[in-house]
């Protein structure tokens, strides 16, 4: 486990929300409970609760959505969930988030991302590049390259954004977060998600903002096949997005649509088998994506629901499917290529696990 921590590591699908500690949902509800807004007793027994159906999962979205959306809420736990991740040595990471509305608090989608950016900027334990380019091409953050393996530099975290569409929104809705995502290019924003509960809400729905996102040059990954639903998979295998998340219920045809379209898959084991969506670890699917060198990557999804880290995911696929040192070095190298970021990001990371190689034996 100990050489999986230090591993360098890309994480490319944490929603923000899901990704809080528990010490602070605690805390946050503690005090919501003190101020007579929540019962904190009835709160804590549906934190603490461990095994969740896909179901129960977005019910505790809803209550955690309600202990955290205030704008400076909003800022620490983004802080803290980039802290997180830089701590087990994830080098790259994109992390996505639904931006909401909430009037009563004068909270509006933008000025919620503005809270997430400024979440960006107050990371201090570690360095952190999150935004590449001012608008004259220059770079914004001039900070020191860390080898992040010899222990004598500060650690450097490379995160982008992704701006998430929730499957109960309406078409002006969406669009309003892709045009959100596009004002904020210069924030790293690269793309745009679709999730959210997955039984609620219609591909066509979503398809005109999905559809404008990728003519405005925006990147897009999907939430496909959470829940058996063959029309809509397909549907969202033939839009070809830049990658899929889960890719559970998958049947023959859709299994060939995907190999042949080489669409990279984020696989989320913890969260599959918490949730029900993978009866059992040992038939998960990415012992078959990856024996066919399908184009995969371990992720985390919700690291604080599912109480896991991306170095705990990589140790479940490490001891499930026999895989030793080299192959998961090589399966976290490979995830660099389908990374949303530009070439210059790429290059560098590719740099990180060259150095990281040398010390791998
Ligand atoms: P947020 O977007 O509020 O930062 O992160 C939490 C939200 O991400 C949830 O309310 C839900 O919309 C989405 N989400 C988190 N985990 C999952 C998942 O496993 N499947 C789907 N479809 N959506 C998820």
């Amino acid at each position: 486990m100990e050489w999986l921590l230090s591993m360098p590591k890309v994480e490319l699908h944490a929603h923000l929300n899901g990704s809080i500690r528990d010490s602070t949902i605690l805390e946050l509800a503690r005090l919501l409970g003190e101020k007579g807004v929540i019962v904190f007793s009835d709160v804590e027994h549906v934190i603490m609760k461990n095994d969740r159906s896909l179901h129960e999962v977005f019910k505790l979205f809803d209550l955690i959505h309600i202990l955290t959306t205030d704008h400076k809420t909003v800022t620490r736990i983004t802080k803290e969930v980039v802290e997180d991740f830089a701590s087990e040595n994830v080098v790259y990471l994109e992390l996505r988030t639904t931006p909401k509305r909430n009037d009563s608090i004068g909270m509006s989608k933008r000025s919620y991302m503005e809270a997430v950016v400024e979440g960006l900027r107050a990371v201090s334990a570690v360095d952190i590049d999150f935004a590449p380019h001012n608008t004259d091409g220059n770079p914004v953050n001039d900070m020191i390259t860390n080898d992040i393996c010899n222990g004598t530099t500060r650690k450097k975290i490379y995160v982008r954004l992704l701006l998430s569409i929730d499957r109960r929104e309406t078409t002006e809705a969406a669009m309003e977060t892709v045009k959100l995502a596009l004002e904020m290019r210069d924030f790293g924003v690269l793309g745009i998600d679709l999730s959210g509960n997955p039984i609620v809400g219609e591909w066509s729905t979503f398809l005109p903002a999905l559809e404008f996102a990728r003519e405005q040059g925006l990147q897009i990954t999907l939430h496909c096949g959470e829940v058996p639903n063959k029309e809509e998979i397909n549907s969202m295998l033939d839009f070809l997005p830049q990658r899929v998340g889960h890719a559970c219920f998958f049947q023959e045809e859709e299994w060939k649509k995907l190999k042949s379209s080489k669409i990279p898959v984020e696989i989320c084991l913890t969260s599959n088998i918490r949730t029900n969506t993978i009866a059992s670890i040992d038939i998960h699917h990415f012992a078959n994506l990856y024996t066919e060198k399908h184009p995969l990557v371990l992720c985390t999804d919700d690291s604080g629901v599912f109480s896991t880290t991306l170095s705990k995911e990589y140790h479940l696929a490490a001891s499930t499917f026999g895989l030793g040192k080299c192959e998961m070095f090589q399966l976290a190298k490979t995830a660099v290529g389908f990374i949303f970021a530009d070439d210059g990001v790429k290059q560098d990371l590719e740099g990180i696990f060259d150095l990281a190689a040398k010390k791998l034996d």
